[in-house]
């Protein structure tokens, strides 16, 4: 409760001699007037609380020029600390003048027994600290000359009467103290100025590294926001894209399924009718690929996860991609060893889908004439699903085991060309299947056939 009520003394304080208007970035003099101020307000209330005791004391013992020195200082404490119309240079100044006459008379009067001497080294302290070294240095200027001229009066006894405290001591005696005294007092100004200068320094650096930091955030920021609204304006763009080419693919591919209901006998013509129907299909798969690779790569691509039936779907790949192997003389088999309790799924249907696809066409393109392919799918616990797409092809060699998931890999161009497509399949099939929460693996040896598998679970939102 102390705490709180000097803190609101504080502010009113504050804002009475009008400190609280100043402006914070003035640094080291903002702070050492601040400094100032709480040394003003502290030594106005301990002033006059001491003030009481002290001016009792001196009547009761017949000190009056205690006393009289004490009201006087207290009272030009008083007047300085509430008077409004004073700058705070002169503030100090009268501040200072005023403790160390106080100070100093104290000496005088009660020599070293007093508390002149210990004011007068807390006054330097207190000057280094609020107005700075040089301020400080002068103040110890000021203490010595009054010391040479308390030397002077003590050596030729002008004021012997009034000096009885120093009588005791031999002159010599009382140069060196004093002397002493003066050099402390040096070694004191120097050392709280060096510490104040250090601090400062440590103060500027942190406040140059804040100004950095602040710049950098606020970069990382702009950033930001330009990378999201060219994200913004990629989803478009892919989006409108992927659009306006499958728009006339679709146009393209209804017309040549309706051209085939014409000129049923001519051969040739339906060859072509075909040709332009297959193409057109490759083509539409192609630019699919691409589109659906950028988006992977542009970080749009994410889990969409509903409830379904994985068996049917499974079933369906499988039809879907039946014919293809049939055409190349091929034998597609499909071992579905799921749990029929496992059949439920929550996954992305979607992605799941195409990712077999990708692998199961893989797997029929780079197979010979007579060779197997095989989708393989089982449950080996209730919330896992493995997949294999196997087949007895071409084959990989360990050397591409990596770079093959890489987009546009394509493993010995030169020689299979004729095999190759876009390069894009399984960097889709790889992200997809991580999107799942699985991971691509490849078995393969060159000739006999490779096998791509994952694993995906079944409920992929409880993570
Ligand atoms: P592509 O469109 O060329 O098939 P993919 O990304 O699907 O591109 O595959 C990259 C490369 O990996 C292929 O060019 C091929 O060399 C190799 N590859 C992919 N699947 C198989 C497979 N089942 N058997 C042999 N090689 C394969």
């Amino acid at each position: 409760m102390l705490t709180s009520f000097w803190k609101r003394y504080q502010d009113w304080y504050m804002d009475y001699i009008g400190f609280s208007k100043r402006n914070k970035q003035e640094g080291l003099t903002y702070f050492r007037d601040k400094l100032f101020v709480s040394i003003l307000l502290l030594t106005s209330v301990i002033g006059v609380v001491s003030y009481i005791p002290s001016a009792v004391l001196a009547i009761y013992t017949g000190e009056l020029f205690v006393l009289y020195i004490d009201t006087f200082a207290v009272l030009i404490l008083l007047f300085l600390s509430f008077y409004k119309g004073m700058s705070l240079g002169m503030r100090k100044v009268i501040f200072s003048t005023n403790l160390f006459l106080l100070s100093f008379s104290l000496f005088v009067y009660l020599g070293f027994g007093g508390n002149g001497v210990t004011l007068l080294f807390m006054l330097n302290i207190m000057i280094t600290l609020y107005s700075g070294r040089d301020k400080g240095l002068n103040a110890v200027f000021i203490n010595a000359l009054f010391y040479a001229l308390l030397v002077i009066c003590v050596y030729f006894d002008f004021v012997a009467l009034t000096l009885p405290c120093f009588n005791a001591y031999a002159i010599e005696v009382l140069i060196v103290i004093l002397m002493n005294n003066i050099l402390f007092n040096l070694l004191i100004v120097f050392a709280v100025s060096f510490l104040i200068e250090l601090l400062h320094s440590a103060l500027l650096k942190q406040n140059k590294l804040q100004l950095e930091l602040f710049e950098e955030h606020r970069n990382i920021l702009k950033e930001k926001e330009k990378v999201e609204s060219s994200d913004r304006l990629k989803t478009a763009f892919l989006a409108n894209m992927s659009h306006e080419i499958r728009t006339p693919m679709y146009g393209i591919l209804g017309c040549a399924e309706f051209l085939k209901a014409y000129n049923k006998d001519d051969k040739d013509y339906l060859e072509y009718v075909n040709v332009i129907e297959s193409n057109g299909e490759v083509l539409l798969d192609v630019v699919s690929d691409i589109l659906e690779i950028s988006k992977i790569e542009a970080g749009l691509v994410t889990l969409n996860a509903t409830t379904f039936n994985i068996c049917e779907t499974v079933n369906e790949v499988y039809k879907d991609l039946l014919p293809l192997a049939i055409e190349k003389g091929l034998t597609f088999r499909n071992d579905d060893f799921i749990n029929p309790n496992s059949c439920i799924v929550n996954s992305d249907q979607a992605k799941l889908s195409s990712l077999l696809k990708h692998l199961i066409k893989n797997a029929i393109k780079y197979t010979d004439e007579g060779g197997r392919v095989s989708l393989k799918s089982i449950s080996p616990t209730p919330n896992t699903l493995e997949f294999y797409v196997e087949d007895t092809g071409i084959g990989i060699s360990e050397a591409y085991f990596k770079t093959i998931f890489d987009p546009f890999y394509q493993v010995d161009l030169e020689n299979k060309k004729a095999l190759h497509g876009s390069g894009i399949g399984l960097a889709i099939a790889k992200a997809y299947t991580e999107i799942l929460g699985g991971e691509l693996r490849l078995e393969s040896k060159e000739g006999v056939g490779s096998t791509f598998w994952f694993v995906i679970d079944t409920n992929i939102n409880q993570h």
